[in-house]
């Protein structure tokens, strides 16, 4: 790890010059200058997001899928061409293996009411790790309700990784889905998911991957992960909320029977029994979220304009700059320091509560999160309560992990816990 003796001088890497883009960030909060480091939670919206979104309903809005007229096909186009792009952006093979759902939340709600369904019986088991966010752990306690199978949890080590052996070690021919996290949204760890996907397969397992801290992080690419299933929300992507989408490979979503009943899900409808529309539509019941997915599409563009390389490259440079300058902070105890980390920082401070922590933030302007980030088995794994979590985006910089800084000793200063480095 570097260390930066003088916390308000970083690397140049730890500026993109990207800020201007982004409108919010111009407004003050609190009469300070907004400092948002809760992209964990959701990313602000770049002007060419929230236009796009304004184009749809200023010139292009209509229903999708039944109008014969021009509009409707307008919007048909834009919505299939947002498909499209979110396609290409994730490596799948086919555009019809991309499902738009409202978000991650979604997406792994619909694979466990649809494959999980029909697939498990009493007896089977699902594998999950301790890393998980609520929405990757309770359906699937649901699902085991529903058919009597059972889920297993691999450990994660004190720094906040899953270790393969442990993970190998609860696999076997019982495993018929392993759902993991691509990126922990409370501590940063990245999994190493291709190596986990292998592993999987090799007993047979199924896999789906919560790509919810992932895609606006680092590429991804559905051939090179080979996962099965793959979840993700527009929201955390510079995106709207309310879209989000679920990969699935063609041949687990051609068995894969529908969730909702509704319009456009259908082939024929009768009074004695419906038949039902080949994937995609077959599971996006009713009209869909039409102006988000073309402003997803927008978001995915800026994404891609602005380069993943830089983008993983910028973001590494503040994550180091800031673990630096944090860790420089007497009292201060960063929990999560895998080896393999995206800028996500986790931490405690020694007599302060992370709520009371962030209120104190927030009254400098600068936005955190403190709490248990919908994962209390790790906070529990951890013996803690929570933590107060500063998660990174392409707008910060080092300016705002200096106002960090700052706002951290301010609350020392006024808990009268603050000591000298
Ligand atoms: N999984 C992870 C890892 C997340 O960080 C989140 C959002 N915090 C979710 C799932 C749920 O995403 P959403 O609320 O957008 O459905």
């Amino acid at each position: 790890m570097n260390t930066v003796a003088d916390p308000l001088r970083a690397p140049v890497a730890t500026r993109l010059p990207v800020a201007d883009d982004f409108p919010i960030l111009a407004r003050p909060v609190h009469g300070r200058r907004l400092v948002y480091l809760d992209n964990g939670a959701t990313t602000q919206k770049p002007t060419a997001v929230i236009e796009a979104e304004a184009r749809f309903y200023r010139e292009s809005n209509a229903n999708i899928h039944r109008g014969v007229h021009w509009l409707s096909q307008h919007a048909t186009e834009l919505y299939d061409a947002a498909r499209a792009t979110v396609q290409r952006f994730i490596g799948a093979a086919r555009a019809d293996e991309i499902i738009f759902t409202r978000g991650t939340t979604e997406a792994i709600n619909l694979v466990a009411n649809t494959w999980g369904r029909k697939q498990l019986t009493a007896g089977d088991e699902i594998l999950i790790t301790t890393l998980e966010h609520h929405s990757n752990i309770v359906p699937w306690q649901m699902l085991c309700e529903q058919t009597g199978a059972v889920l297993k949890v691999a450990p994660v080590n004190e720094i906040g990784e899953v270790e393969l052996d442990g993970f190998d070690a609860l696999l076997s021919p019982r495993t018929r889905l392993v759902a993991i996290t691509h990126i922990s949204n409370a501590l940063g760890t990245v999994n190493p998911v291709a190596e986990m996907v292998a592993h999987a397969h090799a007993v047979g397992a199924v896999v789906l991957v919560d790509g919810a801290q992932a895609v606006a992080h680092q590429a991804v690419d559905m051939q090179a992960l080979g996962c099965d299933f793959y979840a993700f929300s527009g929201h955390k992507l510079y995106g709207p909320t309310g879209i989000g989408v679920l990969y699935g490979r063609a041949e687990l979503l051609a068995d894969m029977p529908p969730w909702q009943g509704g319009g456009d899900m259908i082939r024929t409808v009768s009074f004695e029994r419906s038949t039902y529309a080949e994937a995609p539509q077959r599971f996006e019941a009713g009209t869909p979220n039409i102006a988000g997915a073309v402003a997803l599409g927008a978001a995915i563009d800026y994404v891609q304009a602005l380069g993943m390389d830089r983008i993983v490259a910028h973001e590494h440079a503040l994550l180091e700059h800031a673990t630096a300058a944090l860790s420089a902070i007497p009292g201060l105890r960063m929990i999560g320091t895998a080896a393999h980390k995206a800028g996500i920082l986790s931490f405690m401070i020694e007599h302060i509560h992370p709520h009371d922590l962030g209120t104190i933030l927030d009254s400098e302007g600068v936005a955190i999160r403190a709490g248990h980030h919908c994962a209390m088995p790790l906070m529990t794994r951890f013996g803690i309560p929570g933590t107060a979590r500063a998660s990174l985006a392409v707008y910060n910089d080092d300016t705002d992990i200096a106002a960090l800084v700052t706002a951290i000793e301010k609350a020392q200063t006024l808990f009268g816990t603050r000591k000298k480095p």
